[in-house]
């Protein structure tokens, strides 16, 4: 919600563009020479060529530079922004740059430069793995992610002229995924907004077209009642009857935050009404106080939207008080209260650590806490796959604001548990967590952390990561350290597993156990250690007769025994079945799905071996799981493939009121949200309300969330929700 303030001089020669942009930096650091030098390199280099727009190339880094100078960052990232495309556009070296511009400028193009030799990679294995390299160099230096966002931006603002509407698509969702997330843990509100306004557009145009309609709408409403520049004289006024000096002034939201929103709280444009926004600007921090008491008397204010940033700052450093209040009109008015020292690092966020006479208080980057668990989570990932979905998961979401005993305050995603704490002190206290206790009280671990908690762990030497936890942890680095210590376990069963039945068959073959002839085997096989041997044969990856017979070649054949686990039943299973799009099973594994918690595509599941049957799958809040929980070997970890081809039967409850013609009103709404009714069961009747088991066949979680928002609008229909045992 930032006003777009920076308007561009309409220069159109690329050199007078980087002298402008030299002349408007107040910074008498700035050595012009080596930036003029490195444009004449880019200039040179790109000379010919064309952006898809066709325009020449040099406009885009000079634009790129331009973004990060409006944000008064240093020489030397302006320096990287001209040359970033250079090393993989044009026949400019990577030496070159570092013997011009030195170790710095080199090693930050480096950092934003893509990887080569990527050419058989699919699209995504690439995106994953620059997105890999990009974070390690950032690790080392917080410029190179400015950089890079700053040419996203660009790219984004220039993405129309992109010819390909599916590449045009990837990238406007990977930007909203990633690059918009990280501008706002950046403090670049600016960037993400702009960013996320661009990709809004590619993505959902009709949707962001009458958002627009209704801003005008409301815009004009409020031009007519009061004129929106009287409640800016308004507030103004009032402040100044109080002595406090105060620049007020309006800001609109974006198409896409009111979007989010709508998305959020599941409602619709109609239901919007706090479009209008002000930002209240004091001197100082008592000035803010002063201010909010202030309006807060002459207008009324909207119950639990009051935030003190100022006493509790967000993590990036940002601090301000937001508070709604109710407007001359009955309109609801957002008002962001802040000093001029908060408004300059809000503005340029954690572009302020490099500005020249940066006074307000920002974080150290190593203090970026989630630049640190990203990185943890890049350490413990099994896989790029892994490392960058965790990282959308981690980017993505709302947090809630812990506190340690000792006063440190944590932030973990929304729904986090005394498990994720744990994990967020430190890995050891993560593995060895036997127990909490939540505001000095014992909690159980499943429990949801709230704003302001204080959490305690007590540890225990002999505990460790248990399947259970996977579903109980929601910070990725926690689910990632989880899975990793699973691994480990997993492992160290197959191996003792292998090992136990190579032993079994030697014996019958009358055999003495022989190091030396298994090491030998190992030498000239994919095997480099005899532990890798067998843990593949414990995981049925390798025969151990097949291995005998190569050590011992004279042995009589042996007759062949069946591999008694479950896994190698369930590979064998004859029955053809339906392909079921659940990653992370072996094909022509018997599945079924749970009877307690009905599992839908969308929701987070496990599998739970059954001997016999094969596998069923239960969604991971499913509490059948605790009779589980102390049987790591029949957990198996799944997911559901993003494309299903099935219908599945998802069970609501709904209470509705105990009148003629109820039933059919929650029939015909489920039909008009396109859900197939299986099944309808009476659970309790009373006098006045009746409880209904229904059964509706649906395509996933997205499209249940849609049927139960539209019962909850049905006048006979009391409540609803999802039935799980
Ligand atoms: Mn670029």
């Amino acid at each position: 919600m930032e006003n777009f303030s920076e308007t561009k001089a309409p220069i159109h020669d690329p050199e007078d563009r980087v002298k402008a942009l030299i002349q408007q930096s107040s910074d008498p650091r700035i050595n012009p020479q080596r930036i003029l030098k490195a444009f004449q390199i880019a200039q040179q280099g790109h000379a010919g060529q064309k952006r898809h727009s066709g325009e020449p190339y040099i406009l885009h880094p000079i634009a790129v530079a331009e973004s990060l100078a409006a944000k008064r960052m240093d020489e030397d990232s302006i320096i990287t922004a001209l040359l970033h495309d250079v090393v993989e556009d044009t026949s400019v070296k990577i030496q070159h740059i570092e013997k011009t511009f030195g170790a710095d400028v080199a090693r930050m193009v480096g950092g934003v430069t893509k990887l080569g030799q990527l050419r058989n990679y699919s699209s995504e294995k690439r995106q994953a793995e620059n997105f890999r390299k990009l974070i390690i160099a950032t690790a080392r230096d917080l410029r190179v992610l400015l950089v890079k966002l700053a040419d996203r931006r660009h790219n984004m603002q220039t993405i129309q002229h992109l010819p390909l509407p599916e590449k045009r698509l990837r990238i406007s969702r990977e930007t909203l995924e990633i690059y918009a997330p990280l501008a706002q843990r950046l403090g670049v509100h600016d960037w993400m907004q702009d960013m996320e306004d661009h990709a809004f557009n590619q993505i959902n145009p009709d949707a962001r077209a009458s958002i627009m309609a209704r801003i005008d709408f409301i815009q004009n409403q409020a031009k007519m009642m009061s004129g929106s520049t009287s409640i800016q004289n308004a507030f103004t006024n009032l402040l100044q009857k109080h002595n406090i000096e105060a620049s007020v002034s309006g800001r609109i939201k974006t198409p896409y935050s009111i979007w989010a929103k709508m998305q959020k709280k599941h409602i619709g444009l109609e239901q919007i009404t706090d479009i209008l926004a002000f930002r209240v600007i004091v001197e100082d921090v008592p000035a803010c106080y002063m201010a909010l008491g202030i309006l807060h008397q002459q207008f009324q204010n909207v119950p639990g939207r009051l935030k003190d940033y100022i006493s509790l700052p967000k993590i990036n450093g940002y601090q301000s008080i937001h508070t709604v209040v109710i407007g001359p009109h009955q309109e609801r008015i957002e008002l962001q209260i802040r000093s001029k020292d908060m408004h300059e690092t809000a503005e340029i966020g954690a572009a302020a650590h490099w500005a020249y006479k940066a006074h307000a208080p920002i974080a150290e980057p190593s203090n970026y806490r989630w630049l640190r668990q990203i990185l943890d989570i890049l350490e413990n990932a099994s896989g790029v796959d892994e490392f960058l979905e965790h990282t959308k998961i981690e980017m993505s979401g709302e947090q809630v604001f812990v506190f340690s005993p000792k006063g440190e305050v944590y932030d973990l995603p929304k729904g986090a548990t005394p498990i994720d704490f744990a994990y967020a002190v430190h890995t050891d206290i993560g593995d060895h967590c036997a127990g909490a206790r939540i505001n000095a009280r014992i909690a159980p671990l499943r429990t949801t952390l709230q704003n302001g908690d204080q959490v305690e762990i007590i540890t225990n030497p002999n505990t460790q990561p248990n399947p259970t936890w996977t579903y109980i942890a929601k910070s990725s680095k926690a689910r990632v350290r989880i899975a990793r210590a699973l691994r480990i376990q997993k492992r160290d069963q197959m191996l003792d597993l292998g090992k136990t039945r190579f032993e079994q068959i030697l014996r019958a073959h009358n055999q003495p156990w022989d190091d030396e002839a298994i090491k030998a085997y190992c030498s000239q096989s994919q095997y480099t250690t005899t532990e890798d041997l067998f843990a593949a044969i414990g995981a049925s990856m390798i025969s151990p007769h097949k291995i005998i017979h190569a050590m011992y070649p004279n042995l009589k054949p042996f007759q062949k025994q069946r591999h008694p686990s479950v896994i190698k039943r369930l590979f064998q299973s004859e029955k053809p079945q339906p392909k079921m799009k659940i990653r992370g099973l072996i094909d022509n594994m018997v599945i079924s799905f749970a009877k307690c918690c009905f599992p839908i595509p969308g929701e987070n599941i496990c599998a739970i071996i059954t001997t016999g049957k094969g596998v069923t799958i239960h969604t991971t809040d499913c509490r059948e799981l605790d009779k589980f929980a102390d049987m790591p070997q029949r957990w198996i970890d799944v997911e559901w493939e993003s494309q299903q081809d099935h219908l599945f039967v998802a069970r609501i409850l709904a209470v509705i009121f105990n009148r003629p013609g109820s039933l059919n009103d929650v029939t015909t709404a489920i039909f008009q949200a396109g859900g197939n009714i299986m099944d309808v069961k009476f659970n309790n009747r009373h006098a006045d309300f009746h409880e209904v088991f229904i059964d509706i066949e649906v395509k996933g979680l997205e499209h249940i969330n849609k049927i139960i928002a539209g019962l909850k609008n049905v006048k006979s229909v009391h409540s609803c929700r999802r039935q799980k045992a």
